[in-house]
């Protein structure tokens, strides 16, 4: 099968090709360094099936980062049949660069010029054909957002393919022309493999050339004595990079025209209001909170101390409960307040859908004759199950939020401005990507990390990326804070957990300081990146986030939470000695023995041994936790129907199984705060453990990496439950933390002056 690859800058869009040629949905973001590692897919829609890889964005073909390293490698290794060339076409000088170092290799390239739809838009134009003319390349134009003229890219690399291509290069006219002549023969006649663009990077005294070629680079140092640049003196790599750009502003520029009119002066105003020095992060926090706001609140327009009547008010409720289908519905949107759009989309789902459909099915499974079947299926299975399926809704508007943030390109903002701060801490605006991604799941963002050049950089971030709460995570956030309102009247959802997840970002800072000034000392690299275009995002594009995040939640419902439910309920209903326990039993069973075992050691955090016979529970859901952490809000519903048996809410959100737990085990508010921090910031679930594995550098690092999530999670609850509990304790953190700074802070001194 013959292969492609699609080579362009970060950002050019690549992916969103990528996804359209092959119908995957690999991440597409509006910032540079999403494809830390090359995708493939296979296209099947030509006169022949092909194989594409997507490989990591790059400015140029030097060996300075890992993304560059990656995908010269493949180009010049794998030797791909073509090379699709994208070319964001908005930025076309720029992005010309690269293909100016792309076309010194001997390989089959064709540009696809992206974008075409936003130049349109802008009013400018570009002739595609005299841009073929000039470069020397086939140029094809195509919106990979929009799907145009992808049949014609494809089929014209398929044309392109069946020839082999003679590099050619911009440089004839520069003065080291002679050089990289000369260098090209001598490579060419060892038998080299591409020797124009060796020449080329040979001249550059790029590292790896010259280690590969020492028997030739004499030839470089004879050119160098005798020349020298009236610019740039002997800097040979900065004489080449100035006559790309030469050549490109005078020459590939002629197929361009600006539009007269044009005016980018909108987005430097937005960007001057955004990522302004003082303005920005109290933006970023107060966007957020709309965020949280939008998705969790039950008073989001007026609020039920306004003395608006209530349903039951208005006489439409009978012994409590709608008097008909119509009022059903309103009840999803008010009662006595508006609620916000995700709390109306989450009743939906769960009166008006899961409920009903639970319902039948539990009707169906009282049918079975057999009793501890329909325990088994009922009440643990589908309680389970619906426990964690009612978050849905929330989990997706709140992704719908984040997206667009993302797609519009606010996020890279974001990213900007949080250098400034995050540089202090040591760590690079860089960084924040992948923390970002893991408000999402860790997993891709861990992966992520490859973009970091500096090793203990990365290892501090793979660290703390667990502390931006996950998707997985946000139903114990929601569940809990819910049942907080409910059953104490205290607070609103959504303050509760927009400040749960801000303290996971503290946490997750107030790690990386103390990593950075103590085990993982470092300079801080550079940060550069270019701001993206702001653009509205595509309703396609979101539609794709939010499937693929529907899909991996379905998919994770019903394998390893469904059978992590049915383990759950079997030792749950069975004891030491095998005897099959009734509900009411269920404390002398197996996993009530493990629970209480492990139980005195959630004491200081408010969940263990202070609770009542039932507190095993707590225990066993941060556990199962371990393995998802749906399953926290899983366990609670499969145990709700036997702990809870006289007090199971009426209706069949989550949050009443929370409910059901605090009335059972009398745990208090500053417990369940803590027990939201400590599932938020101990060890992640087990896809996330392998793939720190396999991201950290040593075993080592991955063993105290262990170590320092269980750490950080017990000091974090800790503190929460400690202070909630008693507030002057504040008092007794806030010492430690001024020992903990102050001894870092001397031992850093006396190892510098040792130093010296
Ligand atoms: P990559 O970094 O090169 O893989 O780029 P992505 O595929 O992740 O896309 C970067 C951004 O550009 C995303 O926000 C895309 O939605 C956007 N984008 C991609 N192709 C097009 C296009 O043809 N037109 C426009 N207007 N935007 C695009
Ligand atoms: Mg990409």
């Amino acid at each position: 099968m013959k292969k492609f690859a699609l080579a362009g800058n970060p950002n050019c869009g690549k992916t969103t090709l990528f996804n359209i040629l092959t119908g995957s949905n690999a991440y597409v973001g509006n910032w540079p360094g999403v494809t830390a590692e090359k995708g493939e897919g296979v296209y099947k829609k030509g006169s022949e099936e092909v194989d594409i890889v997507d490989l990591p964005g790059i400015y140029s073909l030097s060996p300075y980062t890992s993304e560059e390293v990656v995908s010269r490698n493949f180009i010049l290794d794998e030797k791909p049949d073509c090379v699709i060339n994208i070319v964001d076409a908005t930025n076309l000088e720029r992005n010309l660069y690269l293909t100016t170092q792309l076309m010194e290799i001997d390989v089959p390239i064709i540009i696809a010029l992206n974008m075409m739809d936003a130049v349109e838009k802008n009013g400018d134009k570009i002739d595609p054909k005299l841009l073929e003319e000039l470069v020397g390349l086939p140029v094809v134009p195509i919106s990979a957002m929009k799907g145009t003229g992808i049949k014609e890219l494809m089929d014209r690399a398929i044309e392109v393919s069946k020839t082999p291509r003679k590099a050619c290069t911009v440089l004839h006219n520069s003065p080291i022309a002679h050089l990289v002549g000369d260098v090209a023969i001598a490579l060419e006649a060892k038998g080299v493999a591409a020797p124009l663009f060796h020449a080329v990077k040979l001249a550059e005294m790029d590292e790896i050339e010259v280690n590969m070629h020492r028997d030739i680079i004499h030839m470089v140092d004879a050119f160098k004595a005798t020349f020298a640049d009236d610019t740039f003196g002997t800097d040979i790599e900065a004489i080449i990079a100035d006559a790309r750009y030469k050549y490109i502003t005078s020459e590939y520029v002629k197929a361009y025209t600006r539009n007269p009119r044009s005016d980018d002066s909108k987005s430097d105003k937005i960007d001057r209001v955004l990522t302004n020095k003082w303005a920005g992060i109290p933006i970023f926090l107060l966007i957020l909170f709309a965020i949280f706001h939008c998705t969790f609140s039950e008073s989001f327009l007026f609020s039920a101390s306004w003395g608006l009547p209530s349903l039951e008010e208005l006489g439409l409720l009978v012994d409590g409960e709608p008097a008909n289908f119509g009022v059903a519905l309103l009840a999803c949107l008010y009662d006595g307040a508006i609620y916000s759009p995700g709390v109306i989309i989450n009743n939906l789902w769960n009166d008006v859908i899961v409920g009903n459909l639970f319902g039948l099915v539990n009707g169906w499974v009282e049918q079975i004759p057999a009793e501890w079947a329909v325990g088994l299926i009922n009440d643990g299975i589908l309680e389970g199950l619906a426990a964690v399926l009612s978050f849905l809704p929330q989990i997706l508007v709140l992704f719908l939020f984040f997206s667009i943030l993302e797609d519009s390109g606010y996020m890279a903002r974001v990213a900007f401005i949080l250098d400034r701060i995050f540089r202090k801490f040591g760590l690079s605006g860089r960084a924040f990507m992948p923390m970002i991604m893991g408000f999402g799941c860790s997993v891709p963002a861990m992966i992520n990390t490859r973009t970091l050049a500096d090793e203990k950089e990365k290892t501090a971030t793979v660290r703390v990326i667990p502390f931006f709460s996950c998707g997985a995570k946000l139903p114990i956030l929601t569940a809990i804070a819910g049942a907080i309102v409910m059953r104490f009247g205290w607070g609103n959802a959504d303050l509760i957990t927009y400040s749960m997840y801000v303290l996971g970002i503290v946490t997750a800072i107030v790690s990386v300081i103390l990593m950075r000034s103590t085990t993982m000392k470092g300079e801080v690299p550079p940060f550069i990146m270019e701001l993206p275009a702001y653009h509205a995002p595509l309703f396609s594009s979101l539609m794709i986030h939010l499937w693929d995040k529907t899909k991996h939640f379905i998919k994770k419902a019903f394998t390893v939470i469904l059978a992590s439910t049915i383990v759950i309920w079997f030792i749950s209903h069975f004891s030491f000695d095998w005897r099959m326990l009734s509900d009411e039993q269920i404390n002398e069973s197996i996993l009530a023995g493990v629970g209480k075992l492990l139980q005195p050691v959630f004491t200081p955090l408010g969940f263990g041994a202070q609770l009542t016979e039932w507190g095993w529970v707590f225990a066993v859901a941060a556990i199962t936790g371990l393995i998802a952490k749906e399953n926290v809000v899983a366990t609670f519903g499969t145990l709700a129907a036997c702990v809870a048996g006289a007090v199971v809410a009426e209706d069949e959100e989550g949050i009443s199984y929370v409910v059901a737990m605090v009335n059972a085990t009398g745990i208090t508010v500053p417990a369940l705060l803590a027990f939201i921090v400590f599932n938020m910031t101990t060890i992640p679930c087990f896809a996330a453990v392998a793939t720190a594995r396999g991201e950290l550098p040593t075993s080592k690092s991955f063993k105290w990496t262990i170590v320092f999530w269980l750490a950080a999670s017990y000091i974090a609850s800790a503190v929460v439950y400690t202070i909630g509990s008693a507030w002057w304790t504040l008092f007794i953190w806030l010492a430690v933390a001024i020992i903990v700074g102050v001894t870092i802070h001397f031992v850093n001194r006396r190892s510098k002056y040792a130093v010296v």
